[in-house]
Formats: structure tokens, sequence, C-alpha cells
């Protein structure tokens, strides 16, 4: 079955922009890109962008309503055991109800893909129902392999059903501060995608290099220093490449860029959750002239403080100026290029998704500049990264179906789910005992 869909500009991101384009789709994929005038109208969205989904190459969905949760606090311990004692107030229903509220903000953000990284498997539930393409990373911690791989195999079943071609498994070993050596191997041999967070930090790298910093006071929280950084651990035992995707890198030095880049590891850059947190500004400029496969994640509603993905791409832009004190360091065109083929690069399923071209899955967004200060058209990707907003998402389309349309969920319902669970974090019943403190299970960026 072929399906048209047309708009002001189409923008394949590989290929330049189309000025009244339109898109053909038969059986989930791109059949040809074009003008209206070759390929027809078809359904024509007015004052509107069509362009490949965005894919966010890391979040946490079921931390989707944590937002605000311990902003501010410079304690790491603090800050770890009010996440712990939160979570440990509700249950995998709850997970479920967070989740699926994650995964609808991201499909109405225009967001087609994710890379998420989750301690419960929600996210694959959610995932599924909804219809967003997803590689869930089910997160392990500790030094204790045999414990970590029966965790994982345990919400791996509980999650089973919502594995499929378009929900991929995989593992993540959170990282080098949390994760042992032999538990990182252990996940390597799984045979999975791989997610991992690195050098988010200056306090983490502190700790993993030498145990010394603020972190030294909190050992029992962590696993033993490596005695290196976490590039130079993981590169020395085998561990990056292509099928590893790793958050933050933000505090890396010249030759662990060289080994992120020549090992092919994917980057998720997440400026906002970096700098709501405190840990600079990550080296984007210098990756992309390197080559590395980069792209572009909110990480979690904890830090980020949303799943908004043109708050996010706005960040991308402003910090790469503000640290490179340039303003053609990066442009809008090539910060959507970032947003889309990129984090695909970085997920390592550029030959599916990320551009449109002909064969690949038919993963789109339609965002319109309708009544923005962005019309007349001057440069469409600047309207997008500068005047999006998820109100302005039209639709986003998954394998050619529409998995959203502007107001087409239940959103009360959706969110009513989600606070709820929310205020069970945030105020426990009368007279509950007080959760354990448990190990360190659950970052939550
Ligand atoms: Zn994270």
């Amino acid at each position: 079955m072929s399906q048209v869909l047309s708009a002001d500009w189409v923008l394949p991101i590989e290929g330049p922009p189309i000025e009244r384009g339109a898109v053909v789709i038969e059986d989930g994929r791109i059949a040809a890109v074009g003008t209206a005038d070759e390929l027809g109208a078809g359904v024509r969205y007015e004052d509107a962008v069509i362009l490949p989904g965005f894919v966010n190459a890391h979040t946490h969905l079921e931390y989707a309503v944590y937002a605000g949760f311990g902003d501010g606090l410079g304690d790491f311990a603090e800050w770890i055991t009010l996440h712990v004692q939160r979570k440990a107030r509700i249950g995998w229903e709850e997970y479920v109800d967070i989740a699926r509220l994650g995964a609808a903000l991201c499909l109405g953000s225009g967001v087609t893909t994710i890379g998420d990284c989750s301690y419960s498997g929600a996210a694959a539930v959610a995932c599924a129902e909804l219809g967003l393409r997803a590689t869930v990373y089910l997160e392990v911690f500790g030094a204790d392999v045999p414990r970590a791989l029966e965790h994982f195999a345990r919400i791996r079943d509980r999650a089973q059903d919502a594995f499929s071609d378009r929900v991929r498994a995989g593992v993540s070993p959170h990282a080098p501060y949390t994760v042992s050596l032999e538990l990182y191997q252990a996940c390597a041999e799984l045979g999975l995608p791989v997610a991992t967070h690195i050098s988010e930090s200056a306090s983490e790298v502190a700790y993993v290099l030498r145990g010394e910093g603020p972190w030294s006071g909190y050992r029992e929280l962590l696993v033993e220093p490596a005695g290196t950084t976490g590039t130079r651990l993981l590169a020395a035992h085998d561990l990056l490449g292509r099928h590893v995707v790793a958050a933050h890198c933000v505090v890396i030095d010249d030759e662990e860029l060289g080994v992120l880049v020549s090992t092919e590891t994917g980057i998720a850059h997440c400026p906002r959750s970096n700098a709501a947190l405190g840990c600079g500004v990550a080296p984007l400029a210098e990756l992309r002239v390197a080559g590395a496969r980069v792209g572009v994640g909110t990480d979690s509603p904890a830090s980020a403080p949303s799943f908004d993905f043109f708050e996010e791409l706005r960040s991308v832009v402003l910090t790469a100026r503000a640290r490179a004190e340039r303003p053609d360091v990066l442009s809008a065109a090539e910060t959507l290029e970032l947003a889309t083929l990129g984090s695909a690069r970085a997920l390592d399923l550029d030959s599916e998704i990320g551009s449109l071209v002909p064969g690949k899955r038919a993963d789109l967004a339609v965002v319109s500049l309708a009544g923005s200060p962005f019309l007349p058209w001057e440069d469409p990707a600047a309207a997008v990264v500068l005047g999006g907003s998820p109100d302005r998402v039209v639709a986003a389309f998954v394998d050619g179906e529409p998995r959203y349309e502007r107001g087409g969920f239940e959103w009360h319902e959706l969110t009513a789910a989600a606070l709820r669970a929310r205020r069970a974090m945030l105020a426990p019943p009368a007279g509950a005992a007080p959760p354990e403190a448990a190990a360190v299970g659950q970052r939550a960026s």
C-alpha cells in the first residue's frame, strides 16, 4: 500500500532540503523522496516541514516523572539515597505507567526511536504498546556478576513479550564507577547492543582514576577505582565498538576522544543534563570534526528536566557555540543531522533509520511553524531547531504508521496514571516502614 505525504519543505538530511517536497511510503518503508510536482501532494501539511523522526540516543523513560527530584543537591550520596528511597515505594505497574507517559512524550516531541536504559524493563513494554522504536538496554550495577546477571535475566523475562523487530533488547552496565570490569565483560558476552555512561563529571573521573575527590567518601556505594579512565579501561579490554553507545563523555582528553572515534563507539551528547548537574559541556565540535558517531540524548527528567527534544536541540546549538565562542561552529542543519542520522549512527541503526532515503524505514516527523516568527520561510532547518516545540509536532510516523497525531493521545489518562506514581514516591503511606538503603542501583542520569 502506497501513501504520499507532502509539505512546504522536506528535509531528507542526506541530500539538500526540498521545497514543496513529498515522501512516498510503501509497506512501512520510504519508496521515494522528491517534489510534490513529481510525486503528487497526497496528504498535504501547510506551513510545515517533514523530516526524519528524531532519534533520542539516551533516555530513561521510567524516570519520566522525576522532574526536579533532588535538584541542586551537591552531595552524591544524598542524591542517590533520595532516588533509592523513592523508587522503593512503587512497583512494576507504576514503572509501566511512568514509562508509558515517557514514551508518549517522546512521540509527541517528534522522536520515533530511543535508546533507553531501563532498570525495571518497563520501557520495553511502554515502547511496544505505543509503537515507539527502541533499543531498551536493561540496566545492571555492581561487582557481583551472578547477582547482576540474575537481575538482567529476570527483567528480560518480565518484558520478553515486548521485544520485537521494533523494540530491541540490549544491556546497560551502568558506568565504570558502579560496575566492575568483570561485569562489563559478562555483559559483552551476552552479544547484545550495549549502553553505558562514561566520564560524565570531573568527580567521577577523579574517583575512577585515583579513588580521589568528593566521591571517595562513598566507596561502599561504588566499585573499586579502576586506576585508569573509563574510556581507557573499556578500550584496553576490547569493550568498546560500534555496538556500544556511551552517554555523556564530557570529561575526556584528546587521546580518549581518538579512542572513541577509532573504535566507532557511539556517543550520546546530553547537554541539558550535563549543565543541570554541573558537569560541564562535552567537546561536541571536536567529536564531530574527528568523525565520531555522536548523536543527541535528553537523559532523564531527573536532570534534563524533560523529554522535550526541541529544548535539547537548542541546548546542543547554544552550548556548542558558547564553548567554541563561534556562531558558525554548529549550524541548525548540522544540529538536525546530529539529532537524526547522528543519533541513528550512535545506536548503530543508521542503515535503517535517520534519514529520508528510499529503502529506509518510514519513520518521520511533521513539524508546523504556522503562525511563528519563522514564516515566511528563510531557512527551514533553523525554523525547526529554533522555533520548534512539542505543540508544533503535527504527526510522528513509525514504519509508515501514524503513532502520534497532535492531540491524539489520551493525555489526561496517561498523565494521571504517571502522576499517581510520582505522588506515591513523594509521600509514602502513613506508617510505612522506611525502605532499606539498597546498594547503588538507581542512578537517574
Ligand atoms: Zn543516563
